[in-house]
């Protein structure tokens, strides 16, 4: 498959080096995710599809994902903008958004891609399988080098989330094509490791909670011993989503706002 990275030129706190978007060519392109409207990545989109891309499939509603719509509307305002609905937040970024439905078939002039609905990191959350090369595109579901954040307080939910690396290591991929750091070439061996070191952090909470803690702060300070301030926001995130996944297989409660054990 022919596919040309192209960055979005973002680097920053919660992006790393920035985000990847991946353009596939041909007489009709399709761009996978929008950037955030820097004028040197609408110019690298221009360089390579001189038209303007015919479709712009935005993977889901975080800003440095979706951000750049806007302007990507103002220069190819006859291109089809897709994603899975994701209705509060899609309304901040102005475009003609058309729902993406799971299994659907978006053409490209690389062959079919298939929308995987993955939900977890966010609710909107998709893949884009392309079963020819068994490539899939995964957008924030998998970071080589890193874990990916939950944000349990804001759409997102752990237990969801280890569905959706079932879902696609189901697939049987053997390139994953990433949002954020290098093409990952062993995706299965990557899903395998979050899956363990999830196992691991599970076993950490239960055994704060019979040591006698309650809350997600409180269990977050005890795994995270030296964290930079800036970051104990996202560690309590990551606590809680794992409080709520064990919740969800009612194996603790929280009643008056404390956590336990079932
Ligand atoms: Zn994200």
């Amino acid at each position: 498959m022919r596919v040309t990275p192209l960055h979005a030129g973002n680097p920053g706190p919660m992006t790393g080096s920035g985000n990847w978007t991946y353009l596939i060519p041909g007489p009709a392109p399709v761009l996978v995710d929008a950037g955030v409207g820097v004028a040197a990545h609408l110019d690298a989109i221009a360089a390579e599809a001189p038209e303007g891309p015919a479709v712009v499939v935005v993977t889901h509603a975080h800003s440095d994902h979706i951000a750049g719509a806007p302007a990507l509307v103002e220069r190819s305002p006859a291109a089809q903008f897709l994603k899975w609905p994701w209705p509060d937040r899609d309304a901040r970024y102005a475009a003609p958004w058309a729902p993406l439905a799971d299994g659907q078939i978006i053409a490209t002039d690389e062959g079919p891609l298939q929308v995987i609905h993955t939900p977890g990191h966010a609710p909107d959350h998709v893949a884009l399988w392309h079963a020819d090369t068994r490539t899939v595109f995964t957008s924030d579901l998998l970071v080589k080098g890193s874990t990916v954040v939950i944000p349990a307080s804001a759409g997102g939910s752990l237990t969801a989330y280890l569905a959706s690396l079932g879902r696609v290591a189901a697939l049987d991929p053997v390139r994953a094509l990433p949002a954020h750091g290098p093409v990952i070439d062993d995706p299965l061996a990557l899903i395998a490791s979050y899956v363990r070191h999830r196992q691991m952090r599970e076993v950490q909470v239960l055994e704060a909670l019979a040591d006698g803690e309650t809350t997600a702060a409180g269990i977050a300070a005890r795994l995270y011993p030296t964290l930079e301030p800036a970051l104990v926001p996202m560690a309590h995130e990551s606590v809680l989503a794992h409080l709520l996944k064990l919740a969800d297989d009612a194996r603790v409660v929280h009643d008056g706002g404390r956590w336990r054990p079932a």
